[in-house]
Order: structure tokens, then sequence, then C-alpha cells
């Protein structure tokens, strides 16, 4: 596996990447989901497995969040599972956006800054592009997950 960049954890930022890591939140698995998707990310190993339960109304009501890997992903997908419990999918949507557009370094509109939660301690990762990645695993799966359960909706319709 290639040496990857280590990302300095230190200050407020990185202190609560590094509480994410140790305690990471939503771990336990679902019995059934309506939204499941798994990433691979090879060159430093990351992986996760996301599964997501809807409400009636549509809105997150229960979500796992299991990842292997570097501490960024796994404090990633912890945050991720925070930030997302109770949204809609419309919602979580955004979020992403919001999301990527912190890791590119674009400055967020005060309505999407709040909402991120935790996830704004990761913008120390910007400095490092090949470790970028490993924060975007799980919203990749968030992606893909969403896409499939789009179109099964439609194909039941
Ligand atoms: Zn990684």
């Amino acid at each position: 596996m290639p040496q990857l960049p280590d990302v300095p954890l230190n200050g407020l930022y990185g202190a609560s990447i590094m509480d994410h890591y140790r305690n990471p939140r939503h771990r336990p698995p679902l019995a059934s989901s309506d939204i499941e998707c798994e990433e691979f990310n090879p060159f430093c190993g990351d992986r996760i497995i996301l599964q997501i339960k809807l409400d009636d109304a549509g809105r997150i009501a229960q979500i796992s969040s299991r990842s292997e890997g570097c501490s960024i992903i796994q404090a990633t997908a912890s945050m991720m599972g925070e930030v997302l419990l109770g949204k809609s999918l419309e919602q979580a949507a955004a979020l992403d956006h919001a999301f990527r557009a912190l890791m590119r370094g674009e400055s967020l509109d005060q309505e999407s800054a709040p909402e991120l939660g935790d996830l704004v301690a990761m913008q120390v990762v910007r400095e490092y592009p090949v470790r970028i990645k490993c924060a975007l695993l799980p919203w990749l799966a968030l992606e893909e997950g969403m896409e499939s359960h789009e179109s099964g909706q439609a194909g039941r319709d």
C-alpha cells in the first residue's frame, strides 16, 4: 500500500476528528434498510458500508455508517451519520454539495455552514489532495445509494 501523507490532527478541528475516530457514532448495522451502498478505496484500504432506513415521510430515521481504514474516513463516516439523521434525501443531497464545496475550498453560505456540524473540521484535509478522497468516500456511498434507491422507486411505478 502506498504511503499517504499524514494530516496533522492538532488544534480544535484535529481534536474533533480524533474524537470521532476514537468514538465513532452510528456503527451498529441495521437489520433492514432502504438505501445501502459499499465503497472501497484501494489506495489506503478505506471501506465504507452505508445503510439508511427511511420513515414514512421519507426522512432518514436510522443510519449505519460502518467504515474501516484511516482516521479521516472513519471520522468522516461518523460525522456524516450524525448530520444526516432526521434529514430528507433532498437535504442529504444539499449537505453532500456543501461538504464537497468545503473540500474544494469554497466559502460556504450562511445556511449550509452550520448544517455541516462537526464536518467543518475536515477542512484541515484540503491541503492533502490524496486524502480528500478519504473524506469523500462516505459521500460517494451516499450518492450511489440514493441514486439506486431513486431508480428502484421509478421502476416500481
Ligand atoms: Zn484513507
